[in-house]
């Protein structure tokens, strides 16, 4: 997100020195109210599905807005009032349809590029998939047969393998297309 005003008070933003805890700092802030965009990193859910209705395999899917054929872990942002638990919960529902039996952390990694910090999750769950709009299409894996991505999400599914004693193998990412 970046912001041109202040969203206090309107007044156009500048990139200004404060002293800060940690020292002098350049931010973007407001000359006439001291509003300071810290761009802090936005917490991510993201869960690592093991379909306990057929045979513990790893569900991913695609996002709709994806120009290239890649699956990954279901993932969503926090709502206000919500536990990390309850969120990803929420998200496994709405975005697939299945029903949580269970939810265990896997870690939590960084991603700096979108600015986001990932909460990674093992979700076991059960029942008939009927994606969302957001999602296009999603496939099964076998834990010894899916391939992990060298990001944020793909971390936390290779960390996951590792504790189910799968050794993760990795794929390239596509290319990105150029930023618009
Ligand atoms: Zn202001």
């Amino acid at each position: 997100m970046s912001y041109r005003f202040c969203p206090a008070c309107a007044t156009p933003l500048e990139m200004l020195t404060r002293a800060e805890d940690g020292g002098p700092k350049q931010r973007l802030r407001c000359p006439a109210c001291e509003w300071t965009h810290w761009n802090n990193p936005t917490p991510v859910l993201a869960a690592v599905i093991e379909c306990a209705d057929r045979d513990g395999q790893i569900l991913l899917a695609r996002n709709a807005a994806w120009t290239h054929r890649m699956f990954a872990l279901i993932t969503g942002f926090m709502e206000a009032g919500e536990t990390p638990e309850a969120g990803i919960t929420r998200e496994v529902g709405e975005e697939t349809s299945l029903a949580v039996d269970a939810v265990n952390l896997i870690g939590v990694y960084d991603f700096q590029r979108m600015n986001q910090v990932i909460i990674a999750y093992h979700v076991v769950a059960r029942g008939a998939v009927r994606l969302s709009p957001e999602l296009a299409e999603y496939k099964l894996f076998a834990p010894d047969a899916v391939r992990c991505w060298p990001a944020g999400t793909g971390y936390a599914l290779a960390d996951f393998l590792r504790s189910r004693g799968h050794a993760p193998q990795f794929i390239d990412l596509p290319p990105r297309p150029p930023a618009t």
